[in-house]
């Protein structure tokens, strides 16, 4: 695939949360979220540039909260981690009911629903301009899809990994309680970790900054904002 000189990052890892899938409804998932990202996602692609999907799953459930209700720990993350892919199908099946070649890849097998994870197959996947949805996570527990989209994008040598969030972008208190939050343009690593702001799980934010990935935290249901980071343009927070 030829990537259009537009384009600032030849290949991007994209983190959605389930949460994002649910819409406005209380859990589950909400197609036309999906139809929605479907048209960000292809605004991308026709720029040749390559995308991974990492999804969550907290849409259907989240280890903390089923260990808090009572469940063992593992068998929660377990059960979250079940529910990203859950949530990969649904986006693989609009996804290319709307001409998007589409590749599931889960880092649990699940033979005949979706591919195992293989980094080369990832690779030439996205090289051959199909969507790679990451499912199940890192395959382990203890760590949620936080991990999943730092280690993949180590893995896939992702140029940008991306954090879609509610809000657009990192702000210096929690936007929606203090009107007086400012929102920082770019960041650095440390002062991410010296100001203690949320950004992401701890130990996938340090394997990222281990490894020099850079990393944008926007908001994607602002329309057009995926395609204006891929060209350049400012949109959330840049931590380097
Ligand atoms: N999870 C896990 N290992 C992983 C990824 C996810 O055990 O590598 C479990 C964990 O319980 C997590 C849940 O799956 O809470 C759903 O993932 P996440 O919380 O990241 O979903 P999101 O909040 O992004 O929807």
């Amino acid at each position: 695939m030829t990537v259009s000189s537009k384009a600032k990052y030849r290949r991007i890892l994209l983190k959605i949360s389930g949460e994002a899938l649910m819409g406005n409804s209380k859990h589950g998932i909400d197609p036309a979220v999906i139809k929605y990202i479907t048209q960000e996602v292809a605004s991308v692609l026709a720029l040749g540039v390559q995308i991974g999907i990492v999804i969550g799953g907290g849409n259907f459930f989240r280890g903390k909260a089923l260990f808090e209700a009572g469940l063992g720990l593992v068998t929660g993350d377990n059960m979250g981690t079940l529910a990203t892919v859950i949530n990969a199908l649904a986006m693989r099946d609009i996804f290319e009911g709307n001409d998007i070649a589409t590749v599931i890849m889960s880092a649990i097998p699940m033979s005949g629903i979706v591919d195992h994870f293989d980094r080369r197959r990832a690779v030439r996947a996205l090289e051959e301009g199909n969507v790679v949805l990451f499912a199940a996570g890192t395959g382990n527990p203890l760590v949620t899809t936080d991990s999943a989209l730092s280690l993949r994008g180590v893995e896939v040598e992702a140029d940008l990994l991306l954090k879609a969030t509610n809000v657009d972008g990192i702000y210096s208190s929690d936007p929606q309680k203090d009107p007086s939050a400012k929102r920082y343009q770019r960041l650095t690593y440390q002062e991410v970790l010296e100001k203690e702001l949320a950004v992401m799980d701890l130990a996938a934010f340090c394997q990222a900054r281990d490894h020099n990935m850079l990393l944008r935290v926007f908001n994607l249901r602002k329309a057009g904002a995926l395609l204006n980071i891929v060209v350049g343009k400012d949109e959330g927070t840049l931590v380097s």
